[in-house]
């Protein structure tokens, strides 16, 4: 069976590529039982998205499922402005702009554009600050596209089993150390 690559998760592959197999221990589980403080406000800061009551403008497409068969990903975007051409990502808090939240907005620009639509603004949105961050379009910043594929490629061929040496300052935040035998803490 095909294995598609969860948008959601490019991030946290880019934090540690361990995480993202015990994230997918947990995906069945009640997301009580394990998320973070932090991610449960991330959680609840895109709660309007996914039950798809951010707004009710026919031109605003928000929380839909979107595929992209070029880098084999699937997920969702938060907002796509029909209108405008503007695809848009929101954070609970921005400290700053990682590069993971980068390909999060190009997976989801990839899957925009083969499902047939034209995107011509990317930007994310810090809802406490009240701040909205442009990102150039991947053909406007192929050095960030050549990141995006290393990434894609990492999850792709990610091998649990290969030597792997945990980053202790990591560990330290992380929510699956108390799972994880790499764990530094
Ligand atoms: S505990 Fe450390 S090695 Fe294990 S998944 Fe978390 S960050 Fe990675």
């Amino acid at each position: 069976m095909e294995t598609y690559i969860q948008i959601a998760n490019l991030n946290d592959f880019i934090f540690c590529p361990r995480s993202i197999y015990f994230h997918g221990i947990y995906s069945g589980a009640e997301k009580g039982t394990y998320d973070s403080h932090y991610q449960v406000a991330g959680t609840q800061a895109h709660k309007s998205i996914d039950n798809g009551t951010y707004s009710t403008r026919a031109e605003i497409l928000q929380g839909i499922e979107v595929f992209c068969a070029k880098y084999n990903l699937c997920g969702k975007i938060d907002t796509f402005n029909i209108k405008t051409k503007t695809l848009t990502e929101r954070k609970r808090a921005i400290q700053k702009i990682y590069d993971g939240y980068i390909f999060q907005v190009y997976a989801q620009y990839f899957a925009l554009i083969e499902m047939g639509y034209t995107v011509e603004k990317i930007n994310i949105y810090d809802i406490s600050h009240n701040k909205t961050y442009d990102v150039l379009l991947p053909e406007q910043d192929q050095e960030m596209v050549t990141k995006f594929e290393e990434v894609v490629y990492g999850m792709q061929h990610f091998d649990l089993n290969v030597l792997f040496v945990p980053n202790p300052a990591k560990c330290q935040h992380c929510i699956y150390a108390n799972l994880c035998d790499k764990a530094i803490c």
